[in-house]
């Protein structure tokens, strides 16, 4: 679904994506880990253009990723993300955070994005909340909203940039029971996290980047049990 080919990308001086290779097929889980600086969001950021790359080329679902313009909009809205901060629009209820992209971008109608809301928040579990504004809802409840939200747009596929690093502990695994459902039902999803346990259940594979660099991809049990590098072996010890 999406190859990246020796793609680099440089803020100024910083060489922040170094002849970036990598292949996610329809409907693999891909893990990204790797020391902060890495490059993780940068890669997530250049998968659906919210950062241009210098050089290299992107395709996704057979075609280049365009640099701009109405078809660049069009693929962009097939690429979900959901990030860290929740990002919820504060002045709309969760059912018009979830029903906006639907009507302004693919035009559908306000009683069918309603009603597939409902059911996008039913599978998230907070339909109950449907009326609420986000400020109302705890932190686990608002990024299941941002999932949600992304669902609404029947993504190809969906980034997710650390989803549960903001959120209190109780409320991890809530989030990523959601995460583990979607990549259970199919769903193509790069996900950049440290959470072990949801990398070991869900993931097909593990990227770990350091330096601007993939330094090491490998199966969850692989990666986790037998690193083939001092800097993943290193970087394991740390968070383990
Ligand atoms: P973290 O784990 O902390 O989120 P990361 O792996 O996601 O780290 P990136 O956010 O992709 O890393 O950043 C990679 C490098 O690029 C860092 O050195 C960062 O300071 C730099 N960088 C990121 N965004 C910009 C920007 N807009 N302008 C300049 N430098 C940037
Ligand atoms: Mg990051």
């Amino acid at each position: 679904l999406v190859q990246l080919e020796n793609v680099n990308k440089h803020f100024g001086a910083l060489h922040v994506l170094k002849n970036i290779n990598l292949t996610v097929s329809r409907g693999e889980v891909l893990v990204v880990i790797g020391p902060s600086g890495g490059g993780k969001s940068t890669l997530c950021r250049t998968i659906n253009r919210l950062e241009t790359i210098n050089d290299g080329k992107i395709i996704f679902d057979g075609q280049v990723l365009p640099e701009e313009g109405k078809a660049l909009a069009r693929l962009r809205s097939d690429v979900g993300m959901v990030f860290q901060s929740f990002n919820l629009f504060a002045h709309k209820t969760i059912r018009e955070n979830v029903t906006l992209g639907p009507i302004k971008v693919r035009g559908k109608a306000k009683d069918e994005a309603g009603k597939r809301a409902m059911e996008l928040l039913e599978r998230v579990g907070i339909a109950a909340q449907a009326d609420k504004y986000p400020a109302q809802l705890s932190g686990g409840q608002q990024q299941r909203v941002a999932i949600a939200r992304a669902l609404a747009m029947d993504p190809k596929m969906i980034l997710f940039d650390e989803p549960t690093s903001a959120l209190d502990p109780e409320m991890v695994q809530e989030v990523l029971d959601v995460m583990i459902g979607l990549a259970r039902d199919g769903m193509t999803m790069m996900v950049v996290t440290h959470e072990m346990g949801f990398a070991r259940r869900a993931a097909n594979r593990v990227v770990f980047m350091a330096d601007g660099q993939i330094v090491e991809e490998n199966t969850p049990d692989e990666f986790f049990t037998n690193a083939q590098t001092d800097r993943a072996r290193d970087f394991l010890s740390k968070i383990l």
